[in-house]
């Protein structure tokens, strides 16, 4: 059945250009239409903006749960510190059902963002097998679409390294669409990199990993391997797949820079994270102009992220307003470019944005970094299906979902305290 959206006032995501119109659509495309049929529903967006959605370059649905938790037994002092005494703390205690419950309440947030399309990196290493599975059937129920991996990673030995490669090949072969996570260099060998490289290559996808977030990575390689990590995954040809994405990328040489740069990967900022971590800040446009942004776990609010890169921009590389839209919409050109699939044109987004100034072609860009919060959305479309209506989750009980999720994580944090 198709969806009318009556009396739209559409802006083209890429031109700003506004069209009064009314708009079909269906599971496979978008249509401006003179008259709405009563066959189908109609959503009248009197006085609403409708756009492309928005989509998540970086996300971690294991961090769901870690919302106002206890303390972590050791108060980090470094980065290195906060993985181990925080996000690997929890990571490990996860089970089936808390898997669930945080991807549920991520896809839930995201959803009622705009966001239609998540890429994630998925840590659990004592429920591994199947977890993926789990995270994408959460995201299926809400109406979300994803690009999935689980964070390889040889720390916690061989046999952990060994469920997350059959996990992904497992999934993968399920003829689901994902990448090849790694964790970040400074935790995998020689031997899980080149199988990693080889399972991206067998699937025709790309690697996932965390890129030099720290300076302690760069350490580490240089350390271990005698080159920086940029030049060791070069060299195991994680960059011959054009889907693999580089995350973070915080602390890199000029050569480093060169090797990305020309070789075209899309790298993601995760400029809130960055600052949460303390381990620096980067001048994206020094990399590339493929940049797209994430929340690393933060937050599922794509247009906070926007608003975060461009403030901190200000100050690291005198962003512009361009620069930071094109870095919040270049996620679709790396899904489009990728051959993945569900994020086309039937991706929508209605906004009831009550400005006290008009929105024009022509200051668009005003209103997307001063106006626009995510509050106005007030409907999503996810490939042609309303999954958010009025501000309200179509297909799930969203309280459940919120009970079911606070169950989980008294749960997870008893666990924590007993650990
Ligand atoms: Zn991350």
């Amino acid at each position: 059945m198709a969806l009318y959206l009556k009396n739209a006032a559409f802006i083209d995501w890429q031109t700003f250009k506004i069209t009064n119109t009314n708009i079909k659509v269906t599971d496979s495309k978008i249509e401006f239409v003179n008259n709405v049929h009563a066959d189908g529903r109609i959503i009248d967006c009197k006085g609403k903006f409708v756009t492309k959605s928005f989509a998540c370059g970086h996300h971690h649905i294991y961090s769901a749960l870690a919302r106002g938790m206890p303390a972590p037994k050791k108060i980090p002092n470094n980065f290195k510190e906060i993985l181990t005494y925080v996000w690997w703390a929890i990571d490990k205690l996860l089970d089936r059902d808390m898997i669930q419950a945080s991807a549920l309440s991520s896809a839930m947030y995201c959803a009622k963002n705009g966001v239609t399309f998540v890429i994630d990196h998925h840590a659990s290493p004592n429920a591994v097998e199947g977890s993926l599975d789990i995270i994408a059937e959460a995201f299926d129920k809400v109406g979300v679409s994803h690009l999935l991996c689980y964070e390889l990673s040889d720390r916690d030995g061989a046999d952990k390294a060994q469920a997350g490669l059959a996990e992904h090949e497992r999934y993968l072969s399920s003829g689901r669409q994902g990448h090849v996570g790694l964790h970040a260099s400074f935790t995998v060998g020689d031997e899980l990199l080149e199988n990693a490289v080889s399972l991206a290559k067998k699937y025709n996808t790309g690697l996932h990993i965390h890129t030099a977030e720290d300076k302690a990575d760069q350490d580490h390689c240089i350390k271990e391997h005698g080159k920086y990590v940029a030049e060791r995954l070069a060299d195991f040809g994680a960059l011959d797949m054009p889907q693999t994405i580089l995350v973070h990328c915080v602390h890199l040489n000029d050569n480093e820079k060169r090797i990305i740069r020309q070789s075209g990967h899309y790298v993601v900022e995760n400029i809130e994270s960055n600052q949460n971590n303390n381990v620096g800040l980067q001048n994206y446009a020094s990399i590339t102009e493929n940049v797209i942004l994430g929340t690393d776990g933060m937050h599922s609010d794509m247009l906070r992220s926007a608003k975060a890169a461009f403030l901190s921009g200000q100050a690291i590389e005198g962003i512009s307003f361009p620069e930071a839209y094109n870095r919040f919409r270049n996620v679709h050109k790396y899904i489009s470019s990728s051959g993945f699939n569900n994020d086309g044109d039937n991706n929508l987004v209605i906004l009831d944005y009550d400005s006290n100034t008009e929105l024009t072609q022509d200051n668009f860009l005003g209103h997307f970094i001063f106006g626009l919060e995510s509050r106005h959305v007030d409907s999503v479309i996810s490939n042609g299906e309303l999954i958010v209506h009025n501000k309200k989750l179509t297909r799930v009980n969203e309280d459940e979902i919120l009970a079911f999720s606070k169950e989980m994580s008294k749960k997870l944090w008893a666990k924590m305290e007993q650990a």
